[in-house]
């Protein structure tokens, strides 16, 4: 199983980090030691001081493929939650100022939060789902698939491209706006519509 993770697809995030709006989607990933779930704690490592929560949309792949259509991309994947897409920005700014791959400061263990996974089916509009991440029950990120660049739909069909996509794969799918640092004692909650979909503590 693998974990691919879009950036930069939402303006306003884009436009937050500095960074310009990419022309195509923008894609990286992670191992699947990355993967958190089931509301487990998340232990705030100790070779970075800047560790931001991303909240994001994370589809699941549920047929094998590759070169996949954009027409046909919906048939392949079945289910939908939100997730944490942890980023080491201190160390990713050092990355990027160098020109440097990203993994220290995205793969690493337990980046890659992930909520319970709702039936696609319940969502009868894909492209207006509402999501949101509560910080200490303070709301921090409010997202809608709608203000995406690239659609669910637009990034299976670019990332099949490239990598065959396989049953249980995952795809994050970039935050909106507002992100942010993680300090020990937070408690993080992640809505879809108005379903929590993961709860859990920062240690
Ligand atoms: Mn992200």
């Amino acid at each position: 199983m693998k974990v691919i993770c879009i950036g930069r697809n939402y303006a306003e995030h884009a436009k937050e980090l500095n960074n310009p709006l990419p022309a195509e989607p923008v894609f990286f990933m992670k191992p699947d030691t990355a993967v958190l779930k089931d509301n487990a704690p998340f232990w705030h490592p100790d070779f970075s001081s800047d560790i931001h929560f991303e909240m994001e949309l994370v589809i699941r792949i549920s047929k094998a493929g590759k070169h996949i259509s954009e027409e046909f991309a919906s048939r392949y994947f079945d289910a939908i939650t939100g997730g944490i897409d942890f980023t080491a920005r201190d160390l990713q700014q050092k990355c990027k100022e160098k020109g440097l791959p990203w993994e220290i400061a995205k793969a690493f263990d337990h980046s890659a939060v992930i909520g319970a996974f709702q039936p696609i089916s319940n969502f009868p509009d894909l492209s207006n789902i509402s999501f949101s991440l509560d910080v200490n029950n303070e709301r921090r990120q409010s997202g809608l698939s709608a203000d995406m660049i690239f659609s669910f739909n637009r990034i299976v069909a670019y990332v099949s491209q490239f990598i065959t996509l396989k049953t249980g794969d995952l795809i994050f799918t970039g935050t909106p706006a507002g992100v942010g640092k993680v300090n020990p004692g937070d408690s993080l909650k992640g809505k879809l519509e108005d379903s929590e979909v993961f709860q859990f503590d920062v240690k």
